[in-house]
């Protein structure tokens, strides 16, 4: 039988990744609903390839103009990402969550009751929300995946094993366009310039992410969530060709790394496929990969953001929030011009530790409304706030 799918934010980089994959097996798979944003021309011809019974357009402005277009048409349109309960009324198979940001958040958690199993790559919503979102896995027997590729290495390769005997767990990092850029040519780069990812083809938002190591901060934080475990147990190493995705080092001695290309339909055709035979591509193993795969310690000078790491807080606190709200707005500033690369790295460091936010750094966020109210506190103070 078809594995009856979800994918929420399916015109964006991960979604359309999601979305091929089914295009290219559609003996595997029905999709059942298929989300966007605005991007109302892409999920109408989604949804007319494939078949799609339901989309959800969540900006008014396209929704309307959708709405109009499919007056005559079979396929039912909706509005509001609230709504997804009341759309999805039976247990699917696999909801992929692959809406950027936090926005991503109660869909995700939403999804966790309808879907046998949930593959999440929205990384705000690990970052801020997995105390709820694991609560609603355990209550619902939702089995869950992670897609972001580090995480999907380590999730396989410690599965079977008993967590007492890791001893440290390293999540590789490319280093992005700038690696060999000398670090006093750094601070007026252009946002065309940090787009452009030497490894992977992603979103804007996460591809200047990856540029200052931001990206990495916050798969650590996203690793020590989901797998439980201290934050001294984990290491950031540079390792540019992104081959390798995470070593595991066991207190046994052995050493174990997962490697592949760096193309995200890996992670995500292994999580639609799970325990199932497949072939991805059907290429051969090119074992020159292998060479040279030169690991060496990030540089803290290139990627000041780093310093972060020591100030993560145990527990989950508001810290995670305050800082995926400053860092979101300071991207946004960066892309649109209104501030340069070096403010971009220097106000995020110097905004985390104000008193207005640090204040709220001993507790945290209860639910989704507590996260929605402290985004809405930052992101108020950070419009009254001149940077510099
Ligand atoms: P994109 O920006 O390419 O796509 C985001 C998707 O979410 C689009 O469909 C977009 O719609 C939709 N969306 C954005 N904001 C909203 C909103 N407010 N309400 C409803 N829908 C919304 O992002 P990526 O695919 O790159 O990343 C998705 C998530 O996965 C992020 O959290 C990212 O950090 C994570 N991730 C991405 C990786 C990658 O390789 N790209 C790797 C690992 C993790 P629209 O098209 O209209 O904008
Ligand atoms: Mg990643």
């Amino acid at each position: 039988m078809k594995k009856k799918i979800v994918i929420l934010g399916s015109t964006g980089s991960i979604g359309k990744t999601t979305f091929d994959i089914i295009k290219n097996n559609r003996k595997d798979f029905k999709i059942v609903l298929l989300t966007t944003n605005k991007n109302s021309s892409t999920i109408l011809k989604q949804a007319k390839l494939l078949k799609v019974k339901n989309i959800l357009i969540s900006n008014l402005k396209q929704y309307l103009r959708l709405k109009k277009i499919l007056k005559k048409s079979k396929i039912n349109l909706y509005n509001n990402l609230d709504d997804l309960p009341k759309i999805i009324k039976k247990k699917i198979d696999y909801t992929m969550c692959a809406i950027s940001g936090l926005s991503g958040l109660k869909p995700t958690i939403d999804a966790v009751k309808f879907s046998k199993t949930i593959a999440i790559a929205n990384k705000e919503s690990i970052i801020c929300g997995w105390h709820i979102i694991t609560r609603e896995l355990k209550r619902n027997k939702t089995t869950f995946i992670p897609i972001d590729s580090e995480h999907f290495s380590i999730w396989s390769l410690i599965k079977d094993q008993n967590k007492d005997n890791i001893k440290k767990i390293y999540l590789t990092a490319s280093g992005g366009p700038f690696l060999n850029k000398k670090n006093s040519l750094l601070s007026n780069i252009k946002p065309k310039h940090a787009l452009k990812h030497p490894n992977w083809k992603m979103g804007k938002k996460i591809s200047i992410d990856s540029a200052t190591l931001m990206n990495k901060i916050f798969e650590v934080i996203e690793a020590k969530k989901i797998f439980n475990l201290d934050i001294s147990k984990f290491k950031i190493i540079i390792h540019p060709k992104s081959y390798v995705h995470a070593i595991v080092h066991f207190k046994n001695g052995l050493v174990k790394f997962l490697a592949h290309d760096t193309d995200m339909a890996i992670p995500i055709m292994n999580s639609l496929y799970i325990n199932k035979i497949f072939d991805y591509k059907n290429k051969s193993l090119n074992l020159l990969m292998l060479n040279n795969l030169n690991f060496s310690k990030p540089d803290i000078k290139k990627f000041p953001v780093l310093k972060i790491l020591n100030k993560l807080p145990k527990k989950t606190t508001y810290f995670e929030t305050i800082l995926i709200t400053v860092n979101d707005y300071l991207v946004d500033k960066y892309l649109n011009g209104k501030i340069n690369y070096h403010l971009l790295n220097v106000s995020l460091l110097k905004l985390i530790k104000t008193p207005y936010f640090t204040r709220y750094y001993m507790f945290g966020p209860k639910n989704i409304i507590d996260i929605k109210i402290m985004v809405k506190r930052v992101t108020t103070y950070l419009n009254k706030t001149k940077l510099n």
